[in-house]
């Protein structure tokens, strides 16, 4: 294989050498470290910063005061022909970063220099099918591994120290459509990892592996019908986990190709013990094809991180016939009311409406539109079930080439996509990336055919506004009330992360790493990257001082699939770079 782990010598320092000591690992994540790491300032050893994805840091070193002072202290090239879309999130762990890049590649940095310690590239096959770009979310980091997920739909394990591979997994077969993009995560010693696939008609699933060597622990299919089952050695346990019966929200056959791709990964919340993921669209996307509520499509499902059976799910698009998907981030969070403690999850969904919902059984709390137009649904029933509006529905095609186009907003990118909000413990509020556009959607007739795309809709997205698209929010999930809003030129793509000192940070697709007062929403921050920022920000501590990282490189699904908006964009530069920033000592020492 095409393996360039171990490009270059690891120098030895001296705590390095104590970790090599046989059965001594002062390295080693542990399941206690993964559950601590919303509150550890010095270490980021989860995607979300901390389990629940709330990307809250309780650092105050760099605060609103002193922001102005953040500088940059290196940066790393991905280098080669390979950039495209950059979407990581780093991981840091004694000093060194962790990180993916574009192509399943991961690489290994030292966080204080910069310095490249090793690169893996992944050796994919010329026939790999990702939907919307060659990106990767993220590594997962266990005991000695470093463990991420790669477009040909492998987990692949290695080594903290070389980057040589420790075990390699086939989750599923790429010529089907698979694909992985999320970052993994670790629960309770298990590996949990979704698909993607959901363009291709595969039939998406969440699995648990043994983070130790890839050997699969339980699997969920999330399409209604399929059996879900635990594995013992290698062994399935006969009597499988019913994931509801089949047919009866999907008609005919269509639930053996029903997409429902959990593409996005998912979180964990330790209060309630379970796992919380997103699953996306139906498929194909033409919704006449498939008559019925098509579970677990475009919804959100608590799991048993046991054994994978579904707790409890909600559905956000019932019979979704505009690509909405439900895969974005269902985040953990308490508030106060009336003397109680609720225990609520929130979703920014790319349908347009913000979820709140109970997350110790799922039922709905609220729910209102973030977005300033949304012409699918007219609102939300008392359980959170859309009311359509039926001539919003893009029509059948009834024997014709294409069935009644329709514009809809917001656009099948969705108000919000993949890039995760962030949830202030201190505001109490939500800043939530968004996107005002809407799309001209048709429908057409579709079959299934292995590997090939299966949609049967045709769409072009457009701009509603000539001076903005993105839309930065700050939103209060127990009054639906906007805070502030911050406009933004080109569609935000960009991960966000709030801080104790009175932060939101974010990127934009202009090239620009941006922090913003999280109480009144004015610019205090910004840095040019050289390339469009898609990635999720971090900060951390380390020799008393307050970090920040985060990648830049344009691309992503907008430039693929964006229509009259990607024309839009189609000057903007791609790169494949790993920013780093620090507020220097002396300078915090003036305030
Ligand atoms: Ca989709």
């Amino acid at each position: 294989m095409k393996h360039s782990g171990f490009r270059k010598p690891f120098v030895l320092s001296a705590l390095c050498a104590a970790m090599l000591l046989p059965g001594v690992s002062a390295w080693a994540v542990t399941d206690q470290e993964i559950l601590d790491d919303v509150k550890t300032t010095d270490q980021i050893v989860t995607n979300g910063m901390g389990l629940q994805g709330q990307r809250y840091s309780p650092l105050s070193i760099l605060n609103t005061d002193n922001v102005k002072d953040l500088r940059p202290v290196w940066t790393l090239s991905f280098g080669g022909e390979k950039q495209r879309g950059q979407q990581a999130q780093p991981l840091i762990k004694d000093g060194v970063m962790y990180v993916t890049a574009s192509y399943s590649r991961v690489f290994a940095v030292d966080a204080r220099t910069g310095k490249e310690l090793w690169q893996y590239d992944a050796r994919l096959p010329d026939d790999i099918r990702p939907c919307c770009d060659v990106i990767n979310r993220g590594v997962a980091l266990y005991g000695d591994l470093v463990i991420f997920g790669t477009l040909d739909a492998k987990l692949v394990a290695l080594n903290k120290d070389t980057g040589k591979v420790v075990w390699r997994k086939n989750v599923a077969d790429h010529k089907a459509g698979y694909s992985i993009t999320a970052a993994p995560l670790v629960v309770n010693g298990k590996l949990i990892t979704g698909v993607s696939g959901g363009e291709f008609g595969v039939v998406g699933k969440i699995e648990a592996y043994d983070p130790k060597n890839g050997e699969l622990l339980w699997t969920r299919p999330t399409v209604e019908g399929h059996m879900g089952y635990v594995y013992k050695d290698g062994k399935k346990i006969e009597n499988g986990i019913s994931g509801g019966e089949a047919g009866k929200t999907w008609p005919g056959d269509l639930w053996k190709t029903g997409g429902a791709a959990p593409w996005l990964g998912g979180y964990y919340d330790p209060e309630t013990n379970q796992l919380l993921f997103g699953t996306g669209n139906p498929a194909p996307w033409n919704s006449h094809l498939r008559p019925g509520d098509n579970l677990y499509s475009s919804s959100r499902l608590a799991l048993n991180p046991d054994d994978g059976s579904i707790k409890w799910h909600f559905q956000t698009t019932p019979h979704d016939g505009w690509d909405f998907d439900g895969v974005n981030e269902l985040v953990s969070f308490n508030y106060q009311e009336g003397g109680k403690t609720i225990k609520a999850a929130a979703t920014a969904d790319r349908n347009g409406f913000f979820y709140v919902l109970d997350r110790t059984n799922g039922k709905f709390i609220r729910g209102f539109p973030f977005v300033d137009k949304i012409t699918w649904a007219k609102g939300l029933d008392k359980n959170g079930r859309p009311i359509f509006d039926d001539s919003n529905r893009p029509g059948a095609p009834g024997g014709a080439d294409k069935g009644k186009s329709v514009f809809s907003a917001p656009a099948f990118l969705g108000a919000k996509n993949w890039m995760p909000m962030a949830y202030s413990q201190d505001t109490g509020l939500f800043y939530v990336p968004s996107n005002e556009w809407g799309m001209d959607i048709w429908n057409e007739d579709i079959a299934y055919k292995k590997g090939a795309a299966y949609l049967g809709s045709g769409f072009t997205i457009k701009p509603l506004n000539e001076d903005y698209i993105g839309v930065l929010r700050a939103i209060d999930p127990k009054t639906g009330k906007e805070v502030w809003r911050q406009k933004n030129y080109a569609p935000l793509w960009g991960g966000v992360m709030t801080t104790k000192g009175n932060l939101v940070f974010t990127g934009n697709p202009e090239g620009f790493l941006q922090a913003f007062n999280a109480k009144t929403g004015d610019k205090v921050w910004e840095f040019q990257t050289g390339s469009g920022v898609l990635g999720s920000p971090v900060t951390w501590e380390m020799d008393g001082e307050q970090y920040v990282s985060v990648l830049s490189g344009w691309g992503g699904a907008v430039p693929l699939w964006g229509g009259e908006v990607a024309k839009r964009v189609k000057n903007f530069n791609q790169g494949g770079m790993l920013w780093t920033f620090k507020l220097p000592k002396d300078l915090v020492a003036k305030h």
